[in-house]
């Protein structure tokens, strides 16, 4: 994404009912906030996504499923900007988004307390010397080992094969995760793409005549 600096974005985040304000303050508590879907007691799953853009995917996949409870990450404020007005006040209730960088989470998320992440078209950073800002790096892999729960799952999407291929070597490299599907064709596999739900950068890549990767693991 090309960042412009926008200089209403700050405090259209700040006064959006449905970006969090303070999630160092719900710490152990994500899942018993009034959005979170479950009832009588019980609480819905957590699924979020790390780097939303815009948040095409996020919203749609919390529409479809309104007994889970989407979280939309993305670090820049002026990318979030441009979500909140696309949604133009009609979110679904069970979505939140929330403006910090990924390497923070473990700052405002105890242990087990996410089900699930989606990491879609993550920036490949192509330079071996920045390696470690990859989402798949085994730096930011040891933080979701840590956050999700036995079985919890890392879903990656990507046209970028240097990146998918670099996914793979670092997951099967790390103990705490099995890589259980991968497809390097993802819109042309019978398996993986039945209720595939297109991100912004997926519609786009894949009009060009790209193959979408995709690889899912699960936390042992
Ligand atoms: N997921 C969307 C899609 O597939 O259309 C957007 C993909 S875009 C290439 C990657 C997004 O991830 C950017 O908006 C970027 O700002 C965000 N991002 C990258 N690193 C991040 C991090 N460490 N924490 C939060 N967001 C991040």
């Amino acid at each position: 994404l090309r960042l412009r600096n926008i200089p209403a974005a700050r405090p259209a985040v700040e006064a959006s009912p449905i970006c969090i304000q303070d999630p160092v303050s719900l710490m152990g508590a994500w899942k018993s906030q009034p959005w979170n879907p479950g009832s009588d007691g019980a609480s819905a799953p957590l699924h979020i996504e790390i780097g939303m853009g815009k948040g095409h995917f996020i919203t749609e996949m919390a529409r479809r499923n309104p007994d889970i409870a989407y979280l939309g990450i993305e670090r820049y404020e002026s990318v979030m900007y441009k979500a909140l007005l696309r949604m133009g006040g009609e979110e679904p209730s069970n979505l939140r988004f929330l403006c910090e960088d990924a390497g923070n989470m473990p700052t405002f998320f105890k242990p087990g307390e996410i089900d699930r992440i989606y990491l879609n078209f993550s920036d490949p950073w192509p330079k071996a010397r920045h390696d470690k800002r990859r989402l798949t790096h085994h730096r930011f892999l040891q933080i979701y080992a840590d956050l999700l729960p036995v079985e919890g799952l890392i879903e990656f999407k990507t046209d970028n094969e240097a990146l998918f291929d670099f996914s793979i070597e670092e997951i099967e490299a790390f103990p705490d995760f099995d890589l259980i599907k991968t497809t390097r064709d993802l819109h042309h596999d019978d398996d993986m793409n039945p209720g595939n739900v297109m991100t912004e950068y997926e519609a786009k890549f894949s009009a060009l005549g790209n193959p979408i990767y995709k690889l899912i693991a699960k936390r042992r």
